[in-house]
């Protein structure tokens, strides 16, 4: 159905060991979920008692996309489900050169670019969060991540002059916006915006909306991770969402939380790095210093109903650290977090329903002004 092209100078590590010294023959280490490519794994795990009717799974938006929906799948609302994530991933994906947010990127500078409203109305929403959360959640961040080569699957570490010149170009003020015309402006030449912190969400919302509006009563949208809960159960039961241990294999999970519809959707280090040295370096950027995110954290998980918003505010916690983090999620109407650290802990809000059943993890109850 698709093949999966894995770099010849690029090892797929599977076995995500975070802290420890690993093997200096292993100089360079990368999980990508998709290139591990195997349709059965999963950033998180869905557990459910429910037997689908059908499900289907495909690679989209740089991710494996995974459909179930219950009782009545039919062929039809699949394919319309999977026709409009492609359709997201062409408007928005910075891989595809003719992609609203390529035309953007390549007339930085230059002049403002009309694009889809479906592209401003994301892009919008990016500047919301970039605002809200002080820069932590940055959309121009594209050129952090093309220096150290995670566009590219080449990833490198960056002298620190490399970082120095990208640096300035990272700033979400500089995004001019039109809403009379849907115009996107990137004021600095170099700079690039880049959508993969909130893309995949609002693609898990429409299919959600599709899934909906063809009737469906029970559906699990799982885009790489990002997870759309539709409907209730037969059963009447909550969904049961197992949550990926971060320092393991795909779909090695430390427990699972009950919910009811809702989205769920994590940010953490082991979706895409690379180890050098023992040192992960991942995907998720401080805006402010250029680096892989290095707070302590392994991931962060967000409950929302919506899936944009959980996407974008997943990466803005993760990056913000658990205290601002968590400041900033208590703060939102019926939004939680789980907080996961590298010392095997957990800490969630306060309306988090998780049951943990790998025991080598803690879950904290700890006030908030007493932790660090
Ligand atoms: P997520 O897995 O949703 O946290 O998104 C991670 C992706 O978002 C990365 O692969 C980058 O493309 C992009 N990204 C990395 N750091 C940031 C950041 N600080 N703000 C916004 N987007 C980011
Ligand atoms: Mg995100």
């Amino acid at each position: 159905m698709f093949s999966l092209k894995i770099p010849q100078n690029l090892k797929v590590s599977r076995t995500a060991k975070y802290h420890n010294v690993l093997n200096p023959d292993n100089k360079y280490r990368l999980s990508l979920c998709v290139l591990c490519g195997l349709l059965l794994i999963y950033n998180l795990s869905v557990l459910s008692c429910e037997r689908p009717e059908h499900s289907r799974a495909d690679v989209a938006l740089g991710t494996v996309c995974t459909v179930t929906l219950f009782d009545q799948g039919k062929s039809s609302i699949y394919n319309d489900i999977f026709k409009r994530i492609s359709e997201i991933e062409n408007l928005m994906s910075v891989r595809i050169p003719t992609s609203d947010i390529s035309r953007i990127n390549a007339a930085a500078g230059i002049k403002p670019v009309q694009v889809h409203e479906e592209t401003f109305k994301v892009i919008k929403r990016a500047v919301y969060y970039a605002e809200l959360c002080g820069g932590a959640f940055d959309p121009t961040i594209g050129p952090l991540v093309s220096l150290w080569g995670f566009y590219n699957d080449n990833p490198r570490i960056p002298s620190q002059e490399e970082i120095d010149i990208v640096l300035p170009l990272i700033n979400w003020r500089n995004i001019e916006l039109d809403p009379e015309t849907n115009s996107v402006f990137l004021t600095q030449h170099n700079m690039t915006l880049d959508l993969g912190a909130i893309a995949k969400g609002y693609a898990a919302d429409e299919s959600a909306r599709i899934a909906r509006e063809a009737g469906i009563t029970a559906a699990i949208i799982d885009l790489g991770g990002d997870i759309m809960l539709l409907g209730v159960k037969k059963d009447k039961s909550l969904w049961k969402v197992g949550l990926q241990n971060p320092d393991e294999d795909q779909g090695f999970t430390i427990g699972y939380l009950q919910i009811p519809e809702s989205s769920v959707v994590t940010s953490g280090v082991y979706e895409r790095f690379f180890i050098e040295e023992g040192i992960r370096y991942h995907h998720i950027f401080q805006p402010s210093d250029g680096y892989p995110v290095n707070n302590g954290l392994l991931s962060v998980t967000i409950i929302a109903k919506n899936s944009m918003d959980a996407d974008a505010l997943s990466t803005a916690a993760f990056v913000l650290g658990y205290q601002k983090g968590r400041v900033l999620i208590e703060s939102l109407p019926s939004v939680e977090a789980v907080f996961i650290f590298q010392d095997y802990t957990i800490r969630t809000t306060t309306g988090v329903n998780l049951v943990i059943t790998d025991k080598s993890f803690n879950l904290l109850t700890t006030e908030l002004h007493r932790v660090f």
